[in-house]
């Protein structure tokens, strides 16, 4: 009881306290007085039969709690009119005290419930007294149709009292309004107790006038009880889910409602945490659906002992389970929950025979911070949990940086996990041409993804969400390898070209990167110097004394460290030259203009000038005709890529571009032939030929 609040703890103390004296008092009152035998013998048989309406109590639901009426009620209050009180008292007493003895309940409860009985008989007792005029503690006859009244009116005054006490007390215990408590569940117990309470005087009735009517009694009391079992369960069956037993989205977004009503009151914040198994839908097609099924229920169990048992677990559906964690500290809280989830599902699941081992991703979004009704909440932890999918097997507070995705390509990023280990990933490879020769000098190869519905997916779509997580990993690892094992076919077939690889932010912090590329170069026995790595100059300065570490383990390897897209960023030529980077890429939003624009005509005309005055190579990109072509070979630019010269092409279709293309320029008109000034690969020399003008 301390933990109570202390009105609560107030009213339970007056409760029992009052009840008992009150039980027995009446006992002590009544002892001595003389029973006939005729009452005696329908006491006797009210008695067995309210017995026997407590041992099949009709079973409901108050949200996932489940809770008991009683059809002993028509039995127990004929006692109440036509047996002495002390009986009554005591058969309601000693029925509820046992149910809850049986159902373990703490003591305190035990005691409240008999109490609240002992009062409940009294007042109606004290209520049918009044109305017949009959003394309180003895019961008499039932005399029809005079005590009809009378007998109805007890009836309403023991549900009313004992509703009042029980919903009092719930009320104060969980600090709601008293409204909230008693209006729940009024319907039902009006529809179910009120229909037997009023059964009463028919009981009291019969049993007076012959034992034999009895068996006929319990036939409409038999049909009630069916029939309120079945509404019960019908509306468990609505707010639960039928796998797991857990609440469903129903009494989950009731409960979020009543939380956010309960919040504006107390402020403690809550959060709502959204979680999906990973790869559930393959143990389902391959296990079968029994296993997924069993799986489901094991899980449930899991995330119940996980938290603590006033918080909500509930299932949406799926392998979708949401969980409502109340009273939090704050957001570390939070957190700390998620991280028991997860820790929760570590342990493999044994299904079967089954052994499974099994992840899954959370999104978390609290209130008030993130949202203060059901449907944002929900909505938002769905943002978080595909952000978190992203990066599988842990979980993402809510952010609204989030929100700039929208939830489309969030689920695309989310699939691409999977996507990469299916092989769903491929490049294409955009040639680069020396401007002065023609000669194809290497690839850029750029990643798409072959989505099982959507076709193919390019890397806009998927690469900037993607990019900031630990996703980039395990892409930019498969690129490399794609790459590099193209690059190795090429050479074999005696193309002297170099790939080039795009890498993210992440690559630049992750002193790790150079063994991995050194072991895919080993693997595919290409050369370091067959190997461009791209960066970006944002990626560089974001945090520039990490990268400038990475760049130099990989200059190191032998690779050559390309900055891509230059000119979009701020960074200085003289500084990524410090960083040991040997081409530069000027964005294609430069090149693009440099017909039309004179600004950019003069930024890439100078940017070429500088970067040769430093040793850079100079690669243009996105150069999309002849005449921006011509340009650039005016200005001393040593590596051209575009449309212009190439659409990036599929695997199978560079090695007879490349035989297309040597074919065409030897057959070509013959323009002076110029030594490449490019030092990145040696030329082929079959491929020597024309200028970059036959491109
Ligand atoms: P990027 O590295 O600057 O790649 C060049 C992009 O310009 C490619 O777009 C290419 O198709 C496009 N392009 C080439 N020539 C022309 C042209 O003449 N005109 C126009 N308008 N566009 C041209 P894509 O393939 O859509 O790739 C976009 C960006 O996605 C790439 O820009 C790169 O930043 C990124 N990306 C591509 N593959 C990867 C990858 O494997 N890893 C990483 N981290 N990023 C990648
Ligand atoms: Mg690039
Ligand atoms: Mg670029």
């Amino acid at each position: 009881m301390d933990s109570l609040p202390p009105q609560a703890s107030r009213f339970i103390a007056g409760t029992v306290l009052s009840g008992w004296l009150t039980a027995l008092a009446v006992v002590v009152l009544s002892i001595g007085t003389p029973v006939d035998g005729r009452t005696a013998a329908v006491c006797a048989v009210l008695v067995l039969l309210a017995a026997a309406g407590e041992l099949r109590p009709i079973v409901i639901t108050r949200g996932d709690s489940r809770d008991e009426i009683t059809v002993s009620t028509p039995f127990a209050l004929a006692l109440v009119m036509v047996g002495p009180l002390w009986l009554t008292m005591a058969v309601q007493v000693a029925a509820v005290t046992l149910q809850d003895a049986r159902d373990h309940k703490q003591g305190v409860k035990v005691l409240f419930n008999g109490a609240q009985y002992a009062l409940t008989v009294l007042a109606a007792r004290a209520t049918y007294a009044a109305l017949t005029g009959q003394p309180l503690l003895h019961g008499s006859p039932l005399e029809l149709p005079d005590h009809l009244p009378a007998a109805l009116a007890a009836a309403l005054v023991y549900l009313s009292v004992n509703q009042f006490l029980s919903g009092l007390v719930i009320a104060l215990v969980a600090r709601e309004p008293f409204v909230r408590s008693v209006s729940g569940d009024l319907h039902f117990h009006l529809t179910t107790s009120g229909v037997l309470a009023s059964f009463a005087p028919v009981v009291a009735a019969s049993v007076q006038l012959s034992l034999w009517l009895v068996p006929l009694l319990l036939l409409p009391i038999v049909a009630i009880h069916r029939s309120a079992q079945l509404a019960a369960d019908r509306e468990w069956d609505s707010l639960h889910d039928g796998l797991t037993g857990l609440p469903n989205r129903a009494l989950f977004r009731l409960r979020v409602q009543r939380e956010c009503e309960d919040t504006r009151r107390s402020g403690a914040p809550f959060a709502v945490i959204l979680l999906d198994l990973d790869h559930f839908k393959e143990i389902n097609d391959t296990l079968g659906h029994h296993v997924g099924d069993d799986l489901l229920r094991v899980v449930a169990e899991r995330l119940r002992a996980s938290v603590r048992p006033t918080d909500t677990v509930a299932r949406l559906g799926g392998d979708e389970f949401v969980v409502l964690v109340t009273d939090l500290r704050d957001e570390s809280h939070a957190r700390e929950l998620a991280d028991r989830l997860l820790a929760g599902l570590v342990e493999p699941f044994q299904v079967d025979g089954v052994r499974l081992e099994i992840g899954a991703s959370l999104g978390v979004a609290l209130h008030p911070a993130h949202g203060d009704h059901v449907d944002l909440l929900l909505q938002r932890a769905d943002i978080a949990l595909y952000a978190a999918k992203v990066e599988r097997g842990r979980y993402t507070v809510y952010e609204a940086a989030h929100d700039v995705h929208t939830p489309a390509r969030l689920t695309l990023a989310a699939e691409l996990r999977e996507g990469i280990e299916r092989g769903e990933l491929f490049l294409q490879h955009q040639p680069q041409v020396d401007v002065r020769t023609g000669t194809v000098l290497g690839f850029e190869s750029l990643v798409r993804w072959r989505h099982p519905e959507r076709g193919v997916v390019m890397p806009g779509e998927f690469l900037p969400i993607v990019e900031n997580t630990g996703l980039i990993t395990p892409l930019t690892l498969t690129v490399l390898d794609l790459a590099l094992s193209a690059v190795a076919q090429w050479r074999a077939e005696g193309h002297d070209v170099t790939v080039a690889v795009n890498l993210s932010v992440r690559h630049l912090t992750d002193l790790g990167l150079p063994a991995h590329v050194d072991q895919a170069l080993r693997r595919h026995g290409v050369p370091p110097s067959a190997l461009v790595l791209e960066v970006t100059e944002t990626l560089i300065m974001s945090d520039p004394v990490r990268a400038r570490d990475v760049l130099h383990l990989l200059r190191e390897l032998g690779v050559t460290l390309a900055v891509d897209d230059y000119g979009t960023g701020y960074s200085s030529l003289a500084y990524l030259r410090q960083l040991d980077v040997q081409e530069l890429k000027i964005d294609r939003s430069f090149v693009g203009h440099i017909t039309r624009d004179e600004g950019h005509a003069t930024i890439v005309r100078s940017t070429i000038e500088m970067g040769r005055n430093l040793g850079l190579r100079l690669v243009a990109e996105g150069v999309e005709d002849a005449e921006t072509l011509d340009m650039l070979r005016g200005w001393g630019c040593g590596v051209a890529q575009g449309y212009h010269l190439s659409r990036p092409l599929d695997l199978a279709a560079v090695l007879p571009w490349l035989a297309d293309r040597s074919t065409t320029r030897l057959a070509g008109s013959g323009t002076a032939l110029e030594a490449p000034e490019s030092p990145r690969a040696e030329l082929v020399p079959a491929v020597v030929g024309t200028g970059a003008a036959s491109c």
